[in-house]
């Protein structure tokens, strides 16, 4: 335990900002260098702003002005969350890795704008490494000279990696039909293309929504060819037919209407799945009714029984499924989802003729993917793994993680357990052709054999403001995580390292709960939901004797009242900081549900969906929340762990919120 934890210390600005000098140093070095890259930019020219200037009492004004804001809003940000100390266990933020923290500050002094090669030279090669970096770890191919070759890059978070993925998925599902119209009003013929080798407009509209990201790029690629080859004059008006079909043209209203035997398309998530894909429907107009929550079983893990269920009602009503999410470490309940049974669902319905896309949604456990991660390339035997565990991973888990190859493309956020700062999310696809349906060059739709194939891939994505969802965007996002990444690799023994000992603190907890409920025995029921998957463990907890949901919850929220957030009280005073979560009645939850609430004790009737008064708590479990992810955890004052101290605390607020 010690040594992983000397081995940390070094990255951390640490609890009670023990690396200060360290930290101090790095940026004032950087800030001196980056005077003298200004200076020696055209030194002929001299100084604009003089030595004196600095005496004028304006400008004695100005700073002391510009000062005084700053002092304000330094005394205004102790107000803060003391995110950085393992005392924080609430939401899924910690201390920051210093590689990434100096050189998020350092890049900003020369604020790069990653939207093009123009603006950003140099941290443009920055984000694009980081997003081969993340594939890598997730064991796509990066290999350029290997289809498909993966890519990836930042976003403000994994909201928007979310909306990418659904926006990626609907340029490609819809390209098909789009481009059989084109060729039918170009009054062309394609002879046998496709996976079924048969003429374009032999295809039908379902056979098209039902091709997979390969097939659809491969489709595209041989139409060209084909038409090319037979007359190349025809290319630019087939070109201009195809993009005046396509949905991203005409609107999903006058598309649709214009393909009356095509359904508008299903996207399936996890019942737990982030509130991200809600707004991302909204955002894209897909709809949420369009949304189908897919059950989850009695660990908060997505049901494969209910989304086989969910896959056939779907394809049997002959509606399309746009992508299954799965979700790798839920926001709520840091639970995994079996990701290789959506991929051997895939698998199957690819069989019967249908497809639908794979979107991992990793934005909180994307990173633990390192800790399987051998340096020398590959995944770790689950042996080799468990060796520095008591239960991780399980065999679910392991498979989960060695899956997310096989998906389309995932939303990792290196601004949770990459531990850097906001805002970076990230996208990774793993067939970078898709951006070719994405494009906003005006060449956009079919220009394969002209531009493209003179400009290499690689060049091309230098351009990323064309194939991304946002414009500008800081470089020094990028930076900050590609030094992080080369500070510490994302294998087992580099950022795995680190993340290795969170989950033992994550297991450490688990344990003791178990002594902790014994401790607490003849006063209330303690219980952990759901055995933790990734590095979050709730808890549910009940007075004895009591048998209503209502008081149970009123309870809760009392002792919850200890450990949280409040601008009545000063930061400082709290001696642990907690979150939340609810298990609520609608949601496909009510298995997890029945069962949880039998192992507290209370009567299933005092669930309602509707409650007989607003303020009655009684259509939702409260259930305590821990982020367990700050790397100082498993130290502490004296003999005893943070964990330990979190448990004395407890108990008193459980003593404390008994006699209120
Ligand atoms: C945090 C999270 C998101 C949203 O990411 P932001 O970075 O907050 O935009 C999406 N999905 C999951 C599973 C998350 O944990």
């Amino acid at each position: 335990m010690r040594e992983e934890l000397d081995f940390l210390q070094p990255f951390f600005l640490g609890p009670a900002g023990e690396n200060d000098r360290w930290l101090e140093e790095l940026i004032v070095e950087f800030v001196r260098d980056h005077a003298f890259w200004r200076r020696n930019f055209r030194p002929e020219d001299g100084h604009r702003i003089t030595a004196a200037a600095s005496y004028r009492p304006d400008f004695l004004q100005a700073k002391a002005r510009t000062r005084q804001a700053l002092i304000r809003l330094s005394g205004e940000l102790k107000q803060s969350v003391p995110i950085f100390h393992p005392r924080y266990v609430g939401h899924m933020s910690t201390d920051l890795l210093i590689p990434g923290l100096v050189a998020r500050i350092l890049t900003t002094l020369y604020n790069p704008n990653n939207v093009s090669e123009e603006a950003a030279p140099v941290t443009l090669t920055h984000e694009l490494r980081a997003g081969r970096d993340l594939a890598a770890m997730f064991g796509f191919n990066v290999d350029p000279s290997v289809q498909p070759c993966a890519w990836g890059h930042l976003t403000s978070g994994g909201t928007v990696a979310n909306y990418e993925a659904l926006w990626n998925f609907r340029a490609v599902k819809f390209y098909g039909v789009a481009l059989q119209e084109g060729v039918k009003r170009a009054e062309l013929a394609t002879g046998p293309v496709g996976p079924l080798r048969k003429e374009l407009a032999e295809y039908s509209e379902w056979e098209l929504v039902n091709l997979s990201i390969g097939q659809t790029i491969g489709l595209r690629r041989e139409v060209a060819e084909a038409v090319r080859e037979r007359d190349p004059t025809a290319f630019p008006r087939l070109r201009r037919a195809v993009r005046g079909e396509r949905l991203e043209t005409l609107g999903i209203q006058e598309f649709f209407a214009r393909h009356p035997e095509l359904r508008p398309p299903r996207v399936l998530v996890a019942a737990s799945a982030h509130y991200s894909w809600e707004k991302g429907m909204k955002v894209m107009g897909l709809g949420t009714a369009q949304l189908v929550k897919v059950a989850v079983d009695d660990h908060m893990r997505l049901d494969p029984d209910d989304l086989e269920a969910c896959l056939a009602e779907a394809f049997e009503s002959r509606t399309p499924v746009l992508g299954v999410v799965g979700v790798l470490g839920t926001t709520e309940f840091g639970t995994i989802d079996p990701i290789h049974e959506m991929i051997a669902a895939r698998r199957r319905w690819n069989e019967r003729g249908a497809d639908f896309f794979v979107h991992v949604d990793a934005a909180w456990g994307g990173y633990l993917a390192s800790v399987f991660r051998d340096p020398d390339g590959g995944f770790l035997s689950p042996e080799k793994i468990r060796k520095g565990f008591k239960y991780f991973p399980s065999d679910l888990v392991y498979r989960a993680f060695t899956s997310v190859r096989h998906a389309d493309s995932v939303t990792i956020d290196p601004h949770k357990l990459g531990f850097l700062p906001y805002a970076a999310g990230a996208f990774v696809a793993r067939n970078r052709e898709i951006v070719d349906f994405i494009t906003q060059q005006a060449a956009y739709v079919f220009d394969l054999g002209d531009v493209e194939d003179e400009v290499p891939r690689e060049q091309q994505l230098r351009n990323l403001g064309q194939y991304i969802l946002e414009g500008s965007k800081p470089g020094a996002a990028a930076a900050s995580v590609a030094v992080a990444h080369e500070v510490l690799p994302l294998h087992s023994e580099g950022l795995g390292r680190v993340l290795r000992h969170t989950i033992r603190a994550c297991e450490y907890f688990y344990e003791s709960a178990r002594e902790a409920a014994g401790r607490l025995e003849d006063r209330v029921r303690l219980i952990v939901p759901f055995e933790p998957d990734s590095n979050l463990v709730c808890l549910a907890l009940n007075r004895n004797g009591n048998r209503s949901l209502a008081q149970m919850n009123r309870f809760a929220r009392r002792v919850f009242a200890r450990m949280k957030v409040d601008a009545a009280r000063p930061v400082h005073e709290a001696r642990f900081i907690g979150s939340y979560t609810s298990l609520r009645r609608e949601g496909g939850e009510d298995e997890q549900c029945g069962r949880i609430l039998g192992e507290l004790g209370i009567d299933p009737a005092t669930f309602v969906a509707v409650p007989a008064r607003p303020d009655e708590e009684a259509d939702h479990i409260f259930i305590l929340r821990h982020t367990l992810m700050n790397p100082f955890l498993m130290d502490g004052p004296g003999e005893r762990s943070y964990i330990d101290l979190y448990w004395d605390f407890l108990e008193d607020a459980i003593d404390a919120a008994l006699v209120e």
